[in-house]
This record gives C-alpha cells, structure tokens and sequence, in this order.
C-alpha cells in the first residue's frame, strides 16, 4: 500500500510553495527516491533499435553518455526546430506573464517551481536561445539564456518526465503555448543519447513484438477475450462471442490491452461485448492491432507513427469499412490528431455510418474512427437500446473528464449524456476541475510507475482533492473515466489521498448494467458480481 513506500498523506499535504534559496539556474535536480522513473532497460532499446542502449540509472555520477552527447542533441534541436513550426513558435513567444505558473497539478502537489509549465519550457528554452538566438549568444543569463550541461541534461530528465503531457496549462495561456508539445520534444531529444524511461519504451517494444503494451500473446489474447465472453453469456444466459481477426466485418473495434486483462477495465470490456451483441454489430477484433494505446506518443512522432501503423494495416487486410475505438486516453490524442497524416489518409476506409442508426459520423470522415462514446449516445439518442438505469442505483457516480478525449478531443457530453441515461445518480466535480480544465491523474505519459510513486500521488492531488469534494457532499462512491491510465492508478491515488478510498470504473460497465437485452435471463447482479440495490434517484 501507497503509505508503505511514501510519506503519509498528512505530510505530504505540507507543500512549501516558497522558492529555493538560489535562482532556478543554480538549483540542481535532486533525484530522491519516489520522485523519479528508472531508466529503458537496454533489451527494449535494442528491440526497438533505439540508440546507445546501456545500464545506467538517474541517481548515477556518470550518465555513460556518448562523448559528442551535446553536438547530437543541438543537432537534433536544429532539425526540430526547422521541422516543427510551432516549436520555434512556442520557444519565442512566451511572455512569461505566469497565467500557466498554477495551472498544473504537478506545481500544485509539489511545490516546486520547476513544474511550474513556464518554467518546465524555459528548461529548454534557456538552451535554445544560448545556441540559436543572437541575443542568447551575446547576452547569455542576461537574455535567459544558458549552455547544455550534464546538470542541464539532469534537470531536463526530472522535470520532463514530471510532465504528464495533459495539456491543461495551454488552455490558460493566452498564446496557446502547449507544453506538453515541448515535453515531446525534449524527450524526443534525450532519446537521441540514449536518455530514456523504462516504463514508455518497454510497453512500445512489447507492442512491436506481441501488438500490444502488455506483451500479450495472440493465444493470450483469445483467451482473455473468451473468457469474458463466457463470463457476459453466464450474466445474462445469452450466447455472446468476441469475434477476432474475422475477414469482412463492418467495422474494426480497437481498445488499449488493460481492458482485457486488468481491473476495473475488465467490467467496461463486458460492457462493449453486451452492446455489440444487443445491437447485432457486425465487428471484429484484430490479435495484431490489440492495442490502441500507443506509447510512441509519449517521447516521440516516429515512434508514434511506426506503432500507430498497425490499425490501418489491420483494417486493411481485414477488409472493414470503418474502426471504432474504446475507452483510452492517449490512444485517442494519436487517433484524433494525428493519425490521418502520419498514416493516413485511409482512402480504403469508408466514411463511418452506424448501421444500427444511419447516423453518420462526420466529424470522423477524416480518420474514419468514431469514438464508443459517440457510437453508444447515437444510440441512446436514436432509442435503439432498453436501458433500466435503476439497477446501477448503487453506485452514487462522478464523472473524471480524461484528459485526451476531453481536452485533445471535446468529448464533454456524450460520456454524460450515456452516464444520465445509465445511471439516476451522477454529480459533478467542481467547474473548474472538469470538462476543458479537468485535472491530470499525474500518472499518464508513462509516469505511472511504482518507483515515482511520492510523485504521482503529488501530481494526482489536485483530482483526488475535487473527487473528495463530491465524495464528502454527495456521498458520491464511484469515479467513472474513458482512460486505461485512469482506471490503472486512480484507485491507488484516491485509497491515499481519501480517506475510505473510492471506487473507479468506466461508462460502459454501466451501459452493461443498465442494458436491458432481448431474451435476457433475470438479472440480480450487476457486472462485478454484486446485487442490484435499487433505490432510485437521489436528490442532487
Ligand atoms: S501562460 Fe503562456 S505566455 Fe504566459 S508564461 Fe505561461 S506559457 Fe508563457
Ligand atoms: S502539460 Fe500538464 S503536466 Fe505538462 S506542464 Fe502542462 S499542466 Fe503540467
């Protein structure tokens, strides 16, 4: 348990926001044990043909580093620079007017000015205009300006893998300023020299290998997935399958791998295979394309489009018209944003069409990948399912915006909308920690590791604040998200920052419970093998 390995939540709750004594120049990054990720072990690397795989670690005297180390990163930064317009943007507008400084929940948990989002950029920045711009040249300090050094390359390794590239500073600053862009890049850089955290290359090797984060195999794969068809069929005494690598189905369905093999995203996976065989959808999954989360994300654009690859690989060889994507987080940042020009276009694809409702999906047309979310409220929307919202009367439920589909994609109501018509209790978390300005879990972007647990649960403080707000004046007891990251670390976050914990599961093990299906058996228990309590709808 989280108190074991990290100091108890009422001393962590003490956050000095008082500055160092030194300038942020002179103030060296301190690796203390729980606040930092170990180091890609050089057998993914390799896999990967990534460079300079060797054995070091954060906390080491000597990095082992290429001797040109510094020549290979400002020639990475040239290429960038002159690659990525709005990198050279984002590195000479910023006014440092501060509208970011408390924005981010990594600043807010910590205390520590670094993570301030300006000051995070202003790491890369200060090198920047010490090696490109005239007045960094000439100046120096006077102009923010500063040259690589191993203490540099250190701070650079601490603070940017203390950014969980959500995105919430962008939407206060009024340039549009993404940090989380420059997050990107600047571990795109460090990987260049071998600089690197395990926890993101290992899972992007396991995809490249087996399809998937978790290194499933395809026998692995089946099995999962027909062991929880079996389990759908004895809930509700219908037979249900899970249909893979099927040649000529409608539509691709893809999902991150922890819906099929961890807890609590296991009941959502029940619910996806409940709708699809209510709704009679002509679908398929794919062994190869079993993973929609994708790593690459996280520290680099090629490595992004090399494991993004495979879903349109996927729906081609299987001849769909369209795909249709889980619930995940950061899969959906790739899907929406990038997907289409990196692998795309998709001429082989269709445009998306429900073919239970005629809807059509036209904000898709580009991707041709609609959103369950999308898909499931389409067909609330169109009464095409029964739904009986009293058997999840249990569950007093919230609602955590995850960042990627909320902030990346605007997907606000349609998780609401399901929820409403799923559930008779759902309250809100305060405004200003919801929809566009929802707050991070402080886990994803690969920092979900047990070894930066102190600062996870720091970055995490400010949504475990707001969802013990609604926990203490509603008696809400369960935080329903669309992120495998969310559904993998809230619950540690929440049993260590509120007191009696909470539970978290996601919008469709709702749908499976509120599902009323054509010849169903009676149905006494919920997805988690719990009774229904039927109690009706609360007063809000
Ligand atoms: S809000 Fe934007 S312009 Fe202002 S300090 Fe932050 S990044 Fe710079
Ligand atoms: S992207 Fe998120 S984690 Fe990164 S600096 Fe901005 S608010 Fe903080």
């Amino acid at each position: 348990m989280a108190e074991e390995k990290v100091p108890t939540s009422d001393v962590m709750w003490k956050i000095d926001h008082n500055p160092p004594e030194k300038g942020w120049m002179d103030t060296k990054a301190e690796f203390r044990k729980g606040t930092w990720c170990y180091s890609a072990g050089a057998k993914s690397l390799q896999y990967l043909g990534l460079p300079y795989p060797r054995k070091w670690q954060a906390c080491d005297e000597d990095w082992k580093l290429p001797e040109n180390w510094k020549e290979i990163i400002h020639k990475g930064l040239k290429e960038r620079l002159d690659r990525f317009r709005s990198l050279r943007v984002f590195m000479d507008i910023c006014v440092r007017c501060g509208a970011c400084a408390d924005k981010c929940h990594y600043f807010i948990g910590s205390g520590d000015p670094k993570n301030m989002p300006v000051l995070r950029a202003e790491l890369l920045r200060s090198v920047y205009r010490n090696d490109f711009t005239t007045a960094g040249k000439i100046l120096g300090r006077i102009a923010g300006a500063r040259e690589l050094t191993l203490d540099v390359l250190k701070e650079w390794f601490y603070y940017f893998h203390q950014c969980t590239e959500c995105r919430r500073c962008s939407v206060f600053c009024p340039y549009g300023i993404d940090t989380a862009e420059i997050t990107i890049l600047a571990r795109e850089l460090m990987t260049l020299i071998g600089v690197n955290i395990n926890w993101i290359i290992e899972p992007a090797a396991n995809c490249f290998r087996t399809g998937n984060h978790l290194g499933i195999l395809p026998h692995g794969f089946k099995d999962s997935l027909d062991f929880a068809a079996d389990e759908i069929s004895g809930i509700t005494g219908l037979k249900i399958e899970a249909p893979i690598n099927r040649k000529g189905a409608e539509i691709l369905f893809v999902t991150p791998s922890a819906d099929y093999f961890a807890s609590p995203h296991y009941y959502t996976l029940l619910g996806y295979l409940a709708l699809f065989h209510e709704v009679g959808l002509d679908y398929t999954w794919s062994a190869y394309a079993s993973e929609g989360g994708n790593f690459g994300l996280f520290f680099s654009h090629e490595m992004m489009k090399r494991l993004n690859a495979k879903i349109y690989a996927e729906a081609k060889r299987l001849g769909v018209k369209w795909i249709l994507g889980g619930e995940c987080g950061h899969m959906w940042r790739v899907l929406h944003q990038y997907m289409d020009t990196m692998n795309g276009p998709a001429d082989f694809l269709e445009n998306p069409v429900s073919p239970i409702t005629g809807t059509k999906f036209e904000n898709a047309n580009s991707t041709r990948m609609v959103h369950i979310s999308e898909f499931t409220a389409d067909l609330i929307k169109n009464n095409k399912i029964k739904l009986d919202p009293s058997r999840n009367d249990k569950w007093r439920v919230t609602y955590h915006d995850s960042c990627n589909p909320a902030r990346a994609m605007g997907l606000f109501e349609e998780p609401r909308y399901i929820i409403k018509n799923v559930c008779n209790n759902f309250f809100e978390m305060p405004e200003n920690t919801i929809r566009e300005q929802t707050f991070c879990c402080g886990s994803g972007s690969g920092l979900g590791t047990d070894e930066n647990l102190e600062m996870r649960l720091r970055g995490g403080l400010p949504r475990a604040n707001a969802v013990k707000y609604v926990k203490e004046k509603h008696n809400a007891n369960i935080v329903l998200c669309m992120c495998a990251i969310d559904k993998a670390t809230l619950p540690e976050l929440f049993q260590y920052w509120i007191p009696g914990g909470i539970e978290v599961g996601g919008v469709h093990e709702m749908v499976a419970n509120a599902l009323v299906m054509k010849g169903e058996k009676e149905r006494t228990a919920d997805v988690r093998g719990e009774p229904f309590v039927k109690e009706g709808k609360a007063d809000v």
